[in-house]
């Protein structure tokens, strides 16, 4: 088989694409966010009103707090059998395909269209439209919708503000610059329903995750000198509140919260290897403090998975973050 060689696709060649292909299956990474999802939902309706065909492949299933999304109950791990062989699979929000998970099916490069925005995209599509200064994967996609004239419905409007307001931290973060809150207000003027989100994302916890993360903050550790804030969650403590992976996500953002802390680490030890969340506050680069250890992300934000028990771990992220310069 000859592949394509990997390149940078111009805002038109994707157009070009997206227009010539008739049938898209949207992949979402494992443990999918409001980013991941709503790109992939935003551009898939979009290209459902053009008449195309629209699958998505995502291997976990959609988490409780993004349910509420437009066309999320069609996400599902199985595909049909009679899907066209030249099908484009779109990738959204991750920078390399083992992100998609293990279930993913072999592909043929040519298939493959990679939109994203983070730093150290691999490249793996034929047509990779990677965007490293856009807050979101989302807002990726809202200029290929512009560019194609695509109308922008209050779902698909709703879809890209749930990736804006996912990755900026619900406008919090450092990458919601003024541009980021003028496309929110534009999205809110198309119809996208703020209170919605908000609501749904942001203030919709299980009573089973307050309590959670009660116990993790409890059990939390500040060390060198006050820089790194840490804390294990492992499956005894999701067993005795009856919680599970999806309700560990807002404990690191308090860790980071800290007074004096550059570098926060939540790790999560209940699926067999121990997945790393690092959060740092710009001095800190955790994108490639990750990247030492086999993970990636962005430069405040990033994940890893370590094979092997969590002192090892903990021994490992400690290293990391001190050789970027802790
Ligand atoms: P989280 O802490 O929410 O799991 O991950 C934070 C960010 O780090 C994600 O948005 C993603 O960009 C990145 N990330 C997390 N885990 C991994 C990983 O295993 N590999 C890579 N390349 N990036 C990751
Ligand atoms: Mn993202």
């Amino acid at each position: 088989m000859i592949e394509s060689k990997p390149k940078e696709s111009t805002t038109e060649e994707v157009v070009a694409e997206l227009r010539r292909r008739e049938s898209f299956v949207f992949v979402s990474h494992v443990k999918p966010d409001g980013d991941t999802l709503g790109a992939g939902l935003a551009l898939g309706l979009a290209l459902r009103a053009m008449g195309k065909r629209v699958n998505y492949f995502q291997q976990d299933p959609v988490p409780r707090n993004l349910r509420f999304l437009p066309d999320a109950d069609r996400v599902a791990r199985e595909l049909p059998a009679d899907l066209p062989a030249d099908a484009l699979w779109v990738f959204c929000d991750m920078s390399d395909t083992s992100r998609a998970g293990e279930f993913l099916p072999a592909l043929e490069r040519r298939n493959i269209l990679d939109i994203d925005h983070h730093l150290a995209n691999s490249r793996f599509g034929a047509f990779n439209y990677v965007l490293e200064t856009e807050c979101s994967t989302g807002t990726c996609v809202l200029h290929l919708l512009r560019a194609m004239n695509a109308p922008i419905t209050p779902e698909i409007a709703t879809c890209l503000l749930t990736t804006i307001m996912t990755d900026t931290g619900g406008f919090m973060h450092s990458n919601t610059t003024g541009e980021v809150l003028q496309t929110s207000a534009e999205l809110i003027a198309l119809g996208a329903n703020k209170e919605e989100i908000t609501e749904k994302i942001f203030a919709n916890k299980r009573f089973a995750a307050i309590r959670l993360l009660g116990a993790a903050l409890d059990t939390a550790r500040l060390e060198e000198d006050g820089k790194f804030c840490w804390t294990v969650v492992d499956e005894a403590m999701l067993a005795k509140f009856g919680a599970d992976g999806e309700d560990t996500e807002e404990i690191i953002q308090h860790l980071r919260s800290v007074e004096g802390v550059d570098v926060a680490a939540v790790f999560k030890d209940y699926d067999g290897d121990v997945r790393v969340s690092l959060r740092g506050n710009g001095r800190v680069n955790v994108q490639t403090a990750a990247g030492r250890l086999g993970g990636g992300g962005h430069h405040r934000a990033s994940g890893l998975t370590f094979v092997g028990p969590v002192p090892a771990a903990i021994e490992a992220v400690r290293a990391a973050i001190r050789a970027e310069g802790l």
